[in-house]
């Protein structure tokens, strides 16, 4: 019999070991997804502190082998579970990865050059499986197609294949040139010929959109924004040269995980009647948050980083007169001080209309995607985006504007028809964005059966991975 394509899929962080945003959303999904398409795929991540004990308890050691990096020599452990068919491995350095979070140190550039050179070093260790196809999502990945195309690529990996996905083209990881020969291994003429060179810095990604065979991003939006100047991030260029091989497919999301009649996390599980159980799940949310309680008030919801890309310069600029209207708005996040400190000091103002949490906790995201009437999402620049979707599957209708996936995902209210799964707007203009919320929160007071239809419509939207795994597994083909 003929045996499966073998994948291996590479990222820095994966559901439910590690979750930072939506990388971790997609590594935790896609892979179930493409194996169910007849892929014998597995999934290759760090071993962070973090991992819950419920899943390191259960990781059994497969090999480990001394890595060279520059000029150190680290211990690399590959440690792996199974968890829903799918078989993950674990990098294990205690010294890189034996940490709180996932990023956010000053030697990231090490930690993730050491990660991306131990996916490419560990796979002649593991005695089971020998990839087709390296699949490598960001930055953090970005150096093993790098690493496969120089003199460091084993003999058993020869001809193997690399996809490279871009899921935010702002984190490249840029670095002074020292680290090319230091750090990476390379002669300055070597990392020259391998892409990764930038005036005088040495740049993960670039290398990888340089050296891959297939490059995607995950919205059809967003590989074409990506090849002008301003999404581009100074790589349009590179882009531009490899538009043959560059395509956008938009990610879905894990549905099983985001079903309101399962989800445990809610104040009350959904039934059949989303009107009625979003009632008493927003009452319940509007009185642990401190807000007014009265399931008759719109409730608007942010859940995000909060930073500049997410649009919220547009929702500061307009959050007085916003809230001037009859309102609410709750927000979970974490981010930049200088929104952390504005958005607290109006709730500050206005504690039965505003609340702010500023933490990182799924179980309370659900509390917050149920209890809502409308999800905010102005972002600046959205490679895909998935509290769109995932809001949707709770019937809560997203505000968004019109760039990258967002663009992709959202169906705009069309007073006309009732077409539509949300609202719309499409230049970075903070009256933009309080003009469509006006005539959102009208349509909730004054049209109840026009907003019925359009939750009804967000809610049988299809955000599963069926239509995008079919669309990897055709490029996953033509590579093969
Ligand atoms: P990002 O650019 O951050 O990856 P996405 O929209 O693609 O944005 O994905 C964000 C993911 O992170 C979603 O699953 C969202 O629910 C989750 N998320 C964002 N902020 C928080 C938070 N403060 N607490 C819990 N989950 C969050």
């Amino acid at each position: 019999m003929k045996r499966k394509p073998r994948v291996l899929f590479a990222a820095f962080e994966a559901e439910p070991f590690m979750k930072t945003g939506g990388l971790g959303d997609v590594a935790g999904s896609l892979p179930k997804a493409l194996k169910s398409q007849g892929y014998e795929i597995r999934l290759i991540m760090p071993k962070f502190g973090a991992i819950p004990d419920k899943y390191k308890a259960r990781m059994k050691h497969v090999c480990d082998f001394t890595l060279d990096l520059g000029w150190r020599h680290q211990y690399c452990g590959i440690e792996t579970l199974k968890t829903q068919g799918v078989t993950c491995y674990f990098v294990d350095n205690e010294y890189y990865f034996n940490r709180d979070k996932a990023y956010g140190y000053l030697d990231d550039g090490e930690r993730i050059a050491f990660f991306a050179k131990a996916i490419m070093d560990c796979i002649p260790h593991i005695p089971d499986f020998s990839p087709d196809i390296i699949h490598c999502n960001d930055w953090h990945t970005a150096l093993t197609p790098v690493y496969l195309k120089s003199k460091y690529c084993p003999e058993e990996l020869h001809g193997v294949k690399t996809i490279f996905t871009v899921h935010n083209l702002k984190f490249q990881g840029v670095y002074s040139k020292w680290c090319v020969g230091d750090l990476l291994g390379f002669s300055e003429d070597e990392a020259g010929y391998l892409g990764l060179l930038e005036g005088d810095s040495v740049n993960y990604m670039r290398g990888a959109i340089c050296m891959s065979d297939r490059i995607t991003t995950v919205s059809k939006t967003y590989a074409n924004e990506i090849c002008g100047q301003f999404f581009g991030e100074g790589l349009d260029y590179i882009f531009n040269n490899r538009r043959d091989v560059l395509s956008g497919i938009l990610n879905g999301i894990d549905t099983k995980r985001y079903t309101p009649q399962a989800d445990a996390n809610l104040y009350k599980k959904f039934t059949d009647d989303y009107f009625e159980s979003k009632r008493a799940n927003k009452e319940a949310f509007q009185t642990e948050m401190g807000l007014e309680v009265n399931a008759d008030k719109p409730l608007m919801v942010i859940i995000s980083r909060l930073t500049e890309q997410k649009g919220l310069d547009l929702v500061l600029w307009i959050l007085g007169e916003l809230m001037s209207q009859d309102v609410q708005l709750a927000v979970l996040g974490v981010g930049d001080k200088k929104y952390e400190d504005s958005l607290s000091s109006m709730a500050g103002f206005m504690p039965d209309k505003v609340s702010v949490s500023l933490t990182f906790s799924e179980p309370l995201s659900h509390k917050f995607y149920a209890a809502a009437d409308m999800i905010l999402v102005p972002s600046l620049f959205e490679p895909c985006g998935l509290t769109q979707m995932i809001a949707m599957r709770y019937g809560t209708l997203p505000v968004v504007r019109e760039t990258g996936g967002l663009k992709d995902s959202v169906i705009p209210y069309n007073k006309y028809t009732g077409e539509g799964n949300g609202f719309t707007f499409a230049n970075y203009n903070a009256h933009e964005l309080l003009f469509i919320l006006k005539d959102a929160i009208n349509l909730y007071y004054n049209e109840p059966d026009a907003w019925k239809k359009l939750v009804e419509n967000a809610i049988s939207t299809d955000f599963s991975w069926d239509s995008s795994a079919e669309q990897y597994s055709a490029l996953y083909k033509e590579l093969l």
